[in-house]
């Protein structure tokens, strides 16, 4: 649906759409950020993204595309803050974005923010501003709480998460888990809670030939491969890939690649590798560290399937890219693929996390293999697009420019 352009604030102040993808804080999050804004910006939206995160000579502004500029906010002294720290100077941040735009004489019609630190700014820059704010949390502190994995989150998380709900003027969730997860842990009112999915770009992410990409990448072309890709976090649950592993029959037991995380001194890396000596697999597990997103498509097609052990997922970009590469996924069912397997959408066997329970669906997965075409599997991302998500945020932009103009008497 078309509508007015919009000049939009668009805070992901703890990531950088453009960091280096794979490393601790920069996912799914840096790409839903980054093909939103360049989408709204193809529909004539202006948008101006404000991170924190600062590259070497990266400029203060940057276009990212048509319309879309990135503003590096210079409040840092000189390395990335914790986000504990980011929370104490969301006042200094403010101030920032406050100056940018007076140097700029902009005005925004809408905050869109994304995580909760950036909801805290956005916050400020409603009070400010007088602007409908709308949030997408990308995780949910109280969730990751509740898995009991992987580091205690700040305590100030949870406090801000429920004042934000029942501040702000929209909420966005990717899917229908994330919206149940709003509802049944901050009490958030479904009629606020607008759907805005996240995509996959189906040009890039596309099948191509095993045998060759195997070449490409110097894989043996008969080995049984699994692949795994995302941040390397507990959270992620490779620990449970590495486990299942273990729990395949010896003599065809395939490699696991492991795609993702700092590098070599990556101590969760260190970890997953003590881990698989442990289980006896070290042979068979290789760690690739983080591979840039535009270089994945062929990691995909070199791999059988891909395998997603996530604890939680607020929406899963990995199994979307799988499936649009044409391959299987063995998932746990969280976010977008507990959504897709519920649908019955070919190339998805969505299994409990536990190690036997993952090599049970890695075991059917193979045996179902002959009924999956790359074709087939790929058909299973459709309606999964930045074209649709962009619409729809637009949707949940004009709700709450509505909403927000009712509620003072504007309309
Ligand atoms: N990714 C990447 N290189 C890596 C690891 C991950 O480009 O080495 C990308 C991956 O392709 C996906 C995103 O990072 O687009 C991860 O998103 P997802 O939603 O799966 O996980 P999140 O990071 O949000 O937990």
């Amino acid at each position: 649906m078309s509508m007015q352009p919009l000049t939009l604030a668009m805070l992901s102040i703890h990531s950088s759409p453009i960091g280096e993808l794979g490393t601790r804080d920069t996912g799914g999050m840096s790409v839903y950020v980054r093909q939103l804004a360049l989408e709204l910006g193809r529909n004539g939206h202006q948008v101006d993204i404000f991170t924190h995160h600062r590259h070497e000579s990266q400029p203060e502004v940057s276009g990212l595309g048509p319309n879309v500029r990135l503003v590096s906010l210079d409040t840092a002294p000189g390395r990335p803050l914790t986000k504990t720290e980011l929370y104490a100077c969301a006042g200094d941040t403010m101030a920032a974005i406050e100056a940018f735009r007076c140097r700029q004489d902009r005005a925004y019609d809408l905050i869109h923010s994304h995580y909760w630190i950036s909801g805290h700014v956005g916050r400020m820059a409603r009070a400010r501003w007088l602007r409908p704010h709308v949030i997408t949390f990308h995780t949910l502190g109280a969730v990751k709480a509740d898995t009991g994995i992987g580091a205690a989150e700040p305590p100030r998380r949870l406090a801000v998460e429920r004042e934000l709900v029942k501040d702000c003027q929209g909420l966005l969730a990717p899917c229908g888990g994330e919206k149940a997860n709003l509802m049944h842990y901050y009490g958030a009112d479904a009629a606020r809670i607008a759907m805005v999915p996240g995509g996959v770009d189906v040009d890039h992410f596309r099948p191509m030939d095993k045998t060759r990409a195997r070449r490409r990448l110097g894989i043996e072309p008969r080995v049984g491969l699994l692949l795994s890709i995302g941040r390397l976090t507990p959270q992620k649950g490779q620990d449970r890939i590495i486990n299942a592993l273990a729990c395949l029959d010896g003599d065809s037991r395939p490699h696991l690649m492991v795609v993702g995380g700092n590098g070599d001194g990556d101590p969760e890396r260190r970890r997953l590798q003590e881990l698989a000596a442990r289980a006896g697999v070290q042979e068979r597990v290789t760690f690739c560290g983080s591979v840039a997103h535009r270089d994945l498509p062929v990691y995909y097609a070199a791999a059988d399937m891909v395998v997603l052990a996530s604890h939680y997922e607020s929406f899963g970009l990995v199994g979307l890219e799988a499936l649009a590469c044409g391959r299987a996924v063995v998932s746990t069912p969280v976010g977008v693929m507990a959504e897709l397997a519920r649908m019955q959408r070919p190339g998805i066997i969505a299994v409990e996390g536990s190690p036997v329970a993952l090599a049970a669906g890695i075991t059917i997965a193979w045996d179902r293999a002959p009924d999956w075409p790359d074709h087939l599997i790929r058909q299973s991302v459709r309606g999964y697009s930045w074209t649709n998500a962009a619409a729809t945020a637009q949707e949940a932009y004009r709700a709450a420019m509505q909403a927000d103009a009712a509620a003072h008497g504007r309309q």
